[in-house]
């Protein structure tokens, strides 16, 4: 079902994300029979180098699961790979590139053509190669996608404005902008556990659950490569983008189909449920030194501004305005230098309101992204034995236990995969972005007035600035506590 003779593009292909990310999810799907032999791949950037110096360059990241046996598929993918050294604003490279398309889909006797073109660039070199791009290698009678990175835009103002660029040269359904989120198994998971059973989908609103908590936690700084960072800030970084996808796809209603503009239809529509996010009802911090003075505070880094007031840790709280929802504060945080790393969705539901029971801890149900993806629900049983007390136990689907035998793709795996497809279901739309940055403007401009306090400094290695807890507490989160709940030693995590 996969289509022949596709050309795939890569810009920028010298760069850290082609060679980390583009190429290995190109050979991941090459490897598991994802991508036809038929394809031909042309990594274009300015640097000199042959096609052997950029399989070289690529080689050590690709993953051989199979070993010995895939070392015959990095030839056989490096056969199919191509490189192309050319400017980013003259015609000469562009040229270069159209003539070596236009031979190869000669050579397959191609009636319609299907091009890829993957932007693995930085934004300020993305619009004349969008412009170059239509003008020089569109594919004006056949297939033409053009999958995009963040970030898309900074604030409202200049998203606005890189999509008015965009959009005289490519129609929507040829834009595939990628929030590699989409692709984690995990989150792809999410619309089929909630509306696949009936017993979440039932509960999956304000009369059962109390508070949702989406966590995004990194366990390291940005340790001296914070140039980039330092004028992003963590909320631009993953709120805006990764965490807000997880939580649309939490809260949304049942799409009326899996088509992809039905999914994303149901995601806009959530999005503008949103009330604003109030400013009075944040915790941002900045990591400082570990207590023992091991690991570097934050402004320790040489490539940031000395006196960055740069958000390194930010908690808000959403409240999403309709039926289902209402009076549910949804928790986002994240931060970097914190005690552990990891990605994790809570949804805690209410206590038993009234009568025998009533003091039980409440249920939670825990999906973790990342590392060692798992789903489990907390609840409360009878101890066992001779006893007339409960305690909490788990219903657990630890990933690496149950589906030890799965080929479980990267999220760039998926994603390439689906802009060959031409399903967009797993991508940014433009309304749902501009509606994301509408909601995140104002507070960004806010904390980056002078107007809002400094970020609080937390140490390298802790939880989060002091008042976390009470800020959860605030907006109805009820930790239980660790006498309540162990999870067995015998467990891998
Ligand atoms: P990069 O390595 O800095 O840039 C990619 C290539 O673009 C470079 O090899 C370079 O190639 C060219 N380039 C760099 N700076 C340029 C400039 N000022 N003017 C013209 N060309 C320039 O970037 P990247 O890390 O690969 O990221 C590419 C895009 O993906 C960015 O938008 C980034 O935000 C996004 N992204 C990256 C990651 C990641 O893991 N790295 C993750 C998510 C999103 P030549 O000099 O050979 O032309
Ligand atoms: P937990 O680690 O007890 O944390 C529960 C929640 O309470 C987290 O959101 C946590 O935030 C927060 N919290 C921690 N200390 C707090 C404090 N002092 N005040 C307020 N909030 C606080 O999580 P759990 O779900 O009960 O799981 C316990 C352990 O078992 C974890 O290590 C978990 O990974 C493990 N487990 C593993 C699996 C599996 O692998 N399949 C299944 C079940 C449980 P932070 O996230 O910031 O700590």
């Amino acid at each position: 079902s996969f289509e022949k003779n596709t050309i795939i593009v890569i810009f920028g292909a010298s760069g850290d994300l082609a060679k980390k990310k583009t190429f290995p999810a190109l050979f991941g799907l090459f490897r598991e029979g994802y991508l036809d032999p038929s394809t031909k791949i042309v990594g274009y950037a300015r640097s000199k180098l042959t096609k052997e110096e950029l399989h070289a360059k690529i080689e050590p990241h690709l993953k051989k699961p199979h070993g010995e046996k895939d070392d015959q598929k990095v030839k056989d993918f490096f056969n199919m790979t191509n490189y192309i050294s050319g400017q980013y604003d003259t015609d000469e490279g562009y040229l270069q590139l159209n003539d070596e398309i236009e031979t190869f889909e000669k050579s397959r006797n191609i009636s319609k053509p299907h091009r890829l073109f993957y932007l693995a660039l930085p934004p300020s070199v993305f619009l004349p190669v969008a412009q170059q791009l239509k003008k020089l290698v569109y594919a004006t009678d056949g297939i033409t996608r053009v999958i995009v990175e963040k970030p898309f835009g900074h604030d409202l103002q200049s998203a606005r404005k890189l999509q008015a660029d965009l959009a005289p040269l490519f129609k929507e359904e040829e834009i595939f902008r990628i929030d590699h989120y989409l692709g984690k198994e995990l989150v792809k998971n999410l619309i089929p556990l909630r509306f696949g059973n009936k017993f979440l989908n039932s509960s999956w609103n304000k009369n059962s659950i109390q508070n949702i908590q989406i966590s995004f936690k990194e366990p390291f700084g940005t340790e001296g490569r914070g140039g980039y960072f330092d004028s992003i800030g963590i909320v631009r970084d993953v709120m805006q983008n990764h965490l807000l996808q997880i939580l649309t796809l939490l809260t949304m209603d049942r799409p009326i189909s899996f088509n992809a503009e039905d999914i994303r239809d149901e995601k806009v529509k959530v999005l503008k449920s949103l009330a604003p996010i109030s400013n009075d009802n944040i915790l941002i911090g900045q990591y400082d030194k570990s207590i023992d003075g091991t690991k570097p505070s934050y402004l320790d880094d040489e490539t940031v501004k000395p006196d960055s007031k740069c958000v390194t840790f930010a908690a808000l709280t959403f409240h999403i305005n309709n039926d289902r929802w209402d009076g549910v504060p949804i928790i986002m945080r994240a931060g970097k230098a914190l005690d552990s790393g990891k990605v994790e969705i809570r949804v805690q539901y209410k206590n038993i309101p009234t009568g025998m029971f009533n003091t039980m801890p409440n249920n939670e149900l825990v999906i973790r992204v990342q590392p060692n993806p798992a789903v489990y629900l907390k609840f409360n049983a009878k101890t066992p034995g001779l006893s007339d007390t409960t305690s909490v136990t788990d219903l657990d689907l630890t990933y690496e236990n149950r589906y030890s035998d799965f080929w479980i793709p990267e999220a760039y795996e998926v994603l390439i995969r689906d802009a060959l497809l031409g399903d967009h279901s797993n991508f940014v739309r433009d309304d749902e972005l501009d509606i994301s940055w509408k909601l995140f403007t104002p507070l960004l401009n806010y904390i980056e007035s002078s107007e809002a306090p400094a970020p609080s400094l937390y140490p390298y290695g802790s939880r989060g600035p002091e008042g976390l807890s009470e800020y959860l507490k605030k907006n109805g989160f009820d930790y239980n506590g660790t006498e309540t709940y162990s999870w067995p030693i015998t467990s891998p995590n």
